[in-house]
């Protein structure tokens, strides 16, 4: 069984009307003003995993500023789940600047069977996930619903990208010491979290953490696969593509020519992704 465990999809007149969106929010802008970016419905994606031979997809929205575009956002992932029961998992993405309304949102996407919070993108959004005091009220909805959580992490050093942000490593290993129970999915394979967890404190606050892998190819070379593999195990690697940005079967591929033994390969490209959504 494969599962992708990070894509975007949008409703289709987002994408009809781009430029529109690009204006509206910057952050968007930075990220698809360039058309070679590439946008996906949620009928893109279900043909997308049938091409590559994906089994089923966690996706979200986008982290838009504006808290009732979100809520336009999640309601289509919301419909797209209960399209595809089975084949698509949904997130709730949240602008926690809105305060209550985000509280309200949270509920309404865990109580409509949503499994997680994400793709944070604390850097569009004007927070920082190092701000705990702000994300506690959201947190403790994900304790009490048992969610996951998936934030954007970034590299603090090399090349810039549209959508690097500035999500540090100081500011996630804040927020695991601040909600320890929460499990965490670090995005694009936390920033370079992987290589602090040598640091026996630091792997002790990350023993609900798991990395996920997209957009691999755009930022580390081959040997990050099992590189990580290695220092935190593979039972904690997520394969992830970032799809529309980026092809499904471009990050399989990469996975199965990477340096891993056949029962890590597996448990990267849907085994844990498995017990994470509590697939029987
Ligand atoms: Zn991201």
């Amino acid at each position: 069984m494969i599962i992708d465990f990070h894509t975007h999809i949008f409703p289709p007149e987002i994408i009809q009307h781009r430029a529109r969106y690009c204006e509206r929010d910057p952050w968007f802008g930075e990220l698809y003003a360039n058309p070679r970016a590439s946008l996906a419905t949620a009928e893109d994606l279900i043909a997308e995993m049938a091409i590559s031979g994906v089994d089923a997809s966690v996706t979200f929205s986008f982290g838009w500023s504006d808290p009732g575009l979100i809520e336009e956002c999640n309601s289509y992932v919301l419909d797209a789940v209960r399209r595809y029961p089975g084949r698509l998992y949904g997130m709730a993405v949240l602008q926690p600047l809105a305060g209550a309304r985000a509280e309200r949102e949270l509920q309404r996407c865990a109580e409509a069977g949503m499994i997680g919070l994400g793709e944070l993108m604390p850097h569009g959004q004007g927070y920082r996930l190092c701000d705990t005091h702000l994300l506690t009220p959201l947190m403790d909805i994900v304790r009490h619903y048992q969610l996951l959580v998936l934030s954007h992490c970034s590299e603090p050093v090399g090349h810039l990208y549209p959508g690097k942000g500035d999500v540090s490593v100081q500011d996630v290993v804040a927020f695991l010491t601040a909600f320890p129970e929460v499990r965490f999915i670090a995005a694009h394979w936390g920033g370079g979290l992987p290589f602090y967890s040598l640091m026996p404190e630091i792997q002790r606050i990350t023993a609900h953490v798991w990395y996920d892998t997209a957009a691999t190819v755009y930022l580390y070379r081959d040997l990050i696969v099992p590189t990580v593999a290695r220092l935190v195990g593979a039972e904690r690697i997520l394969f992830a593509s970032d799809y529309g940005l980026l092809r499904q079967q471009r990050i399989i591929k990469h996975l199965q020519q990477a340096d891993l033994d056949t029962q890590s390969l597996a448990m990267i490209l849907g085994q844990n992704a498995r017990s994470l959504l509590g697939i029987i």
